[in-house]
């Protein structure tokens, strides 16, 4: 009994807040965890500049639904849902995530939620609970689930690790070089070979 555990932005759909800032042309909202450590920090500035700009959760859906899937990320996840069951672990909000969601067909997805008052300003958001990719793992070896899981960056780590198998998919080279037990894939190919090798019978 073997469960796929996937990370979102960057494995299947292009980093959300990036694609919004290119479509929006607010630079700010660019910034990362790379540059602003402190997710909470980082979060309140975001949705302090989405305020700003008058933002709410419709003009935000709006622009997240004229992003796509990554190239071949549609066909992989069918390929994999053949094989494995299937659950999305990612750092999002379901109310960021839905257009795409749609646009892959609703897969299982575990991640946070926002608060959204009813003129669809954004007022706050919530974590379901910290560290939850890797406590997602923890949770399904308590099921008797064995978890072969994919990410492509930091915030990945603690669940390819707590994994049985962990899988690098097109990461930057800093997290190659701090992290070299895991195997790197480049491409979706790469990618279904490294499942097929990590998976038991
Ligand atoms: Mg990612």
């Amino acid at each position: 009994m073997q469960i796929a555990c996937l990370d979102l932005e960057g494995v299947l759909v292009p980093e959300i807040w990036i694609g919004v800032a290119e479509r929006t042309g607010i630079d700010e909202l660019r910034a990362t965890t790379r540059d602003i450590p402190d997710y909470d920090v980082l979060m309140r500035q975001r949705l302090r500049i989405l305020d700003e700009h008058g933002l709410g959760i419709g003009e935000f859906q709006a622009v997240i639904g004229e992003m796509e899937p990554l190239p071949g990320a549609r066909d992989f996840l069918e390929w994999l849902k053949e094989r494995f069951q299937v659950v999305i672990l990612s750092d999002t909000f379901y109310e960021f995530a839905a257009p795409l969601m749609k646009q892959l067909g609703y897969p299982t997805l575990f991640c946070h939620k926002l608060s959204i008052e009813e003129n669809g300003r954004i007022a706050d958001y919530h974590l379901r609970q910290p560290d939850q990719k890797r406590l997602s793992v923890q949770a399904f070896h308590q099921l008797n689930f064995r978890v072969i899981a994919a990410g492509d960056s930091y915030n990945d780590t603690s669940m390819l690790s707590e994994a049985d198998r962990g899988i690098l998919f097109c990461p930057p080279q800093n997290v190659i070089d701090e992290f070299p037990q895991f195997p790197v894939t480049k491409d979706y190919d790469e990618l279904r070979a490294a499942f097929l090798e990590a998976r038991e019978d």
